[in-house]
């Protein structure tokens, strides 16, 4: 077996200050290593202090990674001291409980302390971890990972996703002897008071150290079960709350990569970003061409005069087909972009010449007169290949294809008819809400009844930024009808936006029915920003039309219109930005200057909506909106821009600067069109 790994957070608020302190985290460092028969190695140890929030980030952060550790060990935070919260901390973020364990460690420690009794341990798995808080005093800490040790390689091996009925092939004495316990004497240890469940005749026991069918439902005390009602449900969000970065930052890491596919150069290119480099297969012009309106010539040697007058022996239109040469004393009329005559070195402009005479009808030129005096050779030419040179790369990977059409040219004027793009995802649209009716619905409203003010502007934003659009109507609040809706939906698109149903109420039921009905991951479920506290990412795994595993995209953004559109502009943007391939992603930022005062949030940081304009200066200043509650959509009228406010007790004074993203155009002083 590949060595396990564990990672260890010592909770412990006096050795967050001081790590010195500290002394718990080395002494299970030395009982995974000295005594886990050489399976171990622990990749991490890490100290917070009794924060609920800094404890779920440090174990989000590894069991949500790629390569999460086999085994998060907490130490501290167990007991019953009012800052103690490891086990709540801990309790929201089990994908399944492992009362066993805690069994076992409580049953170890009984048999040395009553006061084994005063610890709380909590003790599961989250995606592919094992999870388990030891007490945080150093003997406890050790004799409950002591009591454990020797069965966990065991279940990391099934967290890790092996197929049990292989392991369980042998029988239970057989992984009792894989593990170096026995029935009586699990991890080393012996349990004065043993009694029997019988079960260990049955084929599936694992001995009294890890009864693994005492698993009771009212062991987890709350649930996202929407089935148990309003009563079970949780009463506070089990989901971590973010920094916007970091789930800026989580939204890069979990967006699938952009995928190639090869396309039509033409207008439906706008937006996408190539996945070649791209070089010239021909020049540009592909034939030596006159510059302006005039007349071909030879140009004079060294030291003889391009004045005079020359019989005109042919005519080059821009026309395809073929000229006569050219010969010494003769000129040719030509037109701008048509090829010179063999032989024709030089163009002079029509200004530059008098009619000499004319052919008799009168309807030709017959002889002109040149008055440019030292014309040179290649004068008023573009030569083969001056524009493009044939082999020349004149596009390169990661390069956007834009409206201003300078991308699109190149590709047209070298004939390039195909070329290897980054799919654009296409994106589902969905509201959700019993009250949410469609926008346009006659009559007046029922009580209750509120417009769908999502869905449209939604739609018609992403539209903007050049995705495709399908819309998914409105689910209503019943589990299954959401469930049916997202999985339909999950076939045709490749990111789902919903909004409403991510907040704490029993109807809100985005969250359970991702995780537990879709059998996706929520990357995060919380936010600390103002508005869009509850903004939901979650990516859902689903075979594509190729019968391939891939992972979808689902934002699941708050029903108030404001935080919904808000949320989609910082969070989705960026996110169907990496899916296509588009760098940097999201909103560009800018710096502006506050045109009067804003409060800021003492709590969260806010994205105030706000116009920009371009002052006769140069600078960018910004004014508020108005009134920004999030309910407020008229915050959203002629802003074209979030200014990036921080949390804080002060207010910001007029002159202030500060970072704003910019979502429309910028309005400028000097616009007088
Ligand atoms: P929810 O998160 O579902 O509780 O929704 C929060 C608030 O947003 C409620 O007042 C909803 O009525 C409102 N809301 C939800 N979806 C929409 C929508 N599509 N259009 C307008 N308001 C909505
Ligand atoms: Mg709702």
């Amino acid at each position: 077996m590949a060595t396990l790994k564990a990672a260890v957070l010592v909770v412990s608020t006096t050795a967050a200050k001081d790590p010195s302190a500290d002394s718990s985290g080395g002494i299970l460092k030395e009982v995974f290593e000295q005594e886990g028969g050489g399976k171990w190695e622990v990749v991490e140890i890490k100290i917070v202090g009794d924060v609920v929030l800094d404890i779920q980030r440090a174990i989000t952060g590894w069991a949500d990674r790629e390569e999460p550790p086999n085994v998060i060990i907490t130490t501290g935070g167990t007991g019953f001291a009012v800052h103690d919260s490891t086990p709540e901390a801990v309790n929201p973020l089990l994908h399944k409980q492992a009362p066993g364990l805690v069994h076992g460690m409580l049953a170890a420690s009984l048999a040395v302390t009553p006061f084994a009794l005063m610890s709380r341990p909590v003790a599961g798995v989250r995606n592919k971890s094992i999870i388990i808080t030891l007490p945080g005093s150093p003997k406890g800490a050790k004799e409950n990972l002591q009591a454990v040790l020797k069965l966990l390689p065991h279940a990391c091996v099934q967290a890790a996703g092996a197929d049990s009925r292989t392991i369980h092939a042998g029988g239970v004495k057989k992984l009792e002897k894989e593990a170096g316990v026995s029935a009586h004497g699990a991890g080393g240890r012996s349990h004065s008071h043993g009694h029997s469940h019988g079960h260990s005749h049955g084929g599936h026991s694992h001995g009294h150290a890890m009864p693994v069918r005492h698993t009771a439902p009212s062991e987890s005390p709350r649930s996202n079960d929407p089935a148990l009602g309003p009563t079970r449900r949780n009463r506070s969000s089990p989901y971590p709350m973010l920094a916007v970065d970091e789930a800026i930052g989580l939204i890069r890491e979990h967006t699938p990569s952009p995928q190639v596919i090869k396309v039509d150069v033409d207008g439906s290119l706008v937006g996408c970003v190539l996945a070649e480099d791209v070089t010239a297969t021909e020049a540009v012009p592909a034939y030596r061409a006159s510059i302006v309106d005039g007349y071909a010539l030879i140009a004079p040697g060294d030291g003889g005069s391009s004045k005079g007058v020359f019989p005109v022996a042919s005519i080059s239109h821009a026309t395809p087909g073929e000229i006569a040469p050219l010969e010494v004393g003769q000129i040719a009329r030509i037109t701008t972009g048509a090829p010179l005559p063999p032989g024709a070195t030089s163009v002079v402009m029509v200004e530059d010449t008098v009619l000499k005479s004319m052919t008799e009808d009168g309807q030709e030129e017959h002889e002109i007169e040149i008055l440019a005096e030292g014309v040179k050779a290649g004068e008023n030419v573009r030569e083969v290949g001056s524009d493009i040179k044939k082999g020349e790369v004149i596009l390169r990977k990661g390069e956007e294809i834009s409206a201003v059409g300078g991308e699109l040219g190149l590709l047209a004027s070298v004939g390039r008819a195909k070329v290897k793009v980054y799919k654009r995802p296409v994106v589902g649209v969905l509201s959700t809400g019993d009250e949410i009716i469609e926008h346009g619905r006659p009559g007046d409203l029922r009580l209750g009844e509120v417009r769908d003010c999502n869905r449209p502007t939604i739609m018609s934003a992403v539209r903007g930024w050049g995705f495709e659009v399908v819309d998914l109507g409105i689910a209503r609040d019943k589990p299954g009808a959401l469930e049916e809706t997202l999985r339909d939906a999950l076939r045709n698109v490749d990111v789902i936006i919903t909004s409403g149903g991510v907040s704490m109420g029993e109807l809100d039921l985005l969250k359970p029915t991702i995780e537990r009905s879709l059998g996706g991951t929520i990357h995060f479920g919380r936010v600390s920003m103002k508005p869009g506290k509850p903004t939901t990412f979650a990516t859902v795994p689903v075979k594509n039309n190729a019968g391939e595993r891939v992972s979808k995209v689902i934002f699941s953004l708050p029903g108030n219109p404001v935080s919904a559109i808000v949320t989609l502009h910082l969070f989705v943007l960026p996110s169907l930005h990496h899916a296509a391939g588009v760098a940097p992603a999201g909103l560009p930022k800018v710096q502006v200057i506050l045109d009067h005062e804003f409060r800021l949030d003492p709590q969260r940081s806010e994205y105030h909506r706000a116009i920009i304009s371009l002052g006769k200066d140069g600078s960018m200043h910004a004014s508020s909106t108005g009134g920004q509650r999030s309910s407020r959509v008229g915050s959203l009228k002629s802003a074209n821009s979030l200014l990036c406010l921080p949390a804080g007790k002060e207010t910001l004074s007029k002159g202030s600067k500060i970072e704003a993203l910019l979502m429309g155009r910028l309005k400028s002083e000097f616009d007088v069109l």
